[in-house]
């Protein structure tokens, strides 16, 4: 079986975007509204003649449990499912309250955990970005999920770490 990759972090930071970036076509269900994609999803993708499945776990944005109970169950999955998980964060809001929460748990991951700096749009908006080194989890690969800036780089890192 070709290894899995979750796609995890708050709601509407991109996670579905970036999914369907990965993947090179639209798919994954995108809203404006915050919360919109109900269910777990995975699909098929290549890069570089290697095939994986990316898992946009937006199935666990928020609903009765909060957003920190849902987002920190979220990558609590990804770790005893995924071979390798991406943690976006939207770099322009920077580090909240449960994106530290989340890091915290993905801290104890045996698998790859790459920090996905999204949003970064253009090079104004890399200014943003060292800041989540303080998650712990390494490099933030800046990445504009919307755009595509970044995303064969973090592909590239992506499958040397699987
Ligand atoms: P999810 O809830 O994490 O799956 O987030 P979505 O993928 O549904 O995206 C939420 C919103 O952020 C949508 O309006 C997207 O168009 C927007 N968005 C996603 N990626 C980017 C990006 O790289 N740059 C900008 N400017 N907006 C983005
Ligand atoms: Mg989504």
């Amino acid at each position: 079986a070709q290894p899995v990759v979750a796609v995890v972090g708050r709601p509407n930071v991109g996670k579905s975007t970036l999914v369907n970036r990965l993947l090179g076509r639209r798919q994954a269900v995108v809203k404006d509204t915050p919360g919109v994609t109900r269910d777990r999803v995975s699909y098929d993708a290549v890069w570089s003649g290697r095939g994986f499945t990316v898992v946009d776990t937006g199935g666990w944005d928020p609903d009765a449990e909060g957003v920190y109970a849902s987002v920190t169950a979220q990558a609590e999955m990804a770790m005893s499912t995924a071979d390798a998980i991406l943690l976006v964060v939207d770099a322009n809001v920077g580090v909240s309250v449960t994106d530290e929460a989340v890091a915290k748990v993905l801290r104890r991951s045996d698998r790859p955990v790459l920090v996905v700096a999204n949003k970064v749009d253009n090079q104004a908006a890399e200014a943003q970005v060292a800041e989540l080194w303080s998650l712990g989890l390494g490099e933030p690969y800046p990445v504009s999920a919307l755009h595509g800036r970044g995303s064969g780089d973090l592909l590239d890192e992506m499958l040397r770490r699987l």
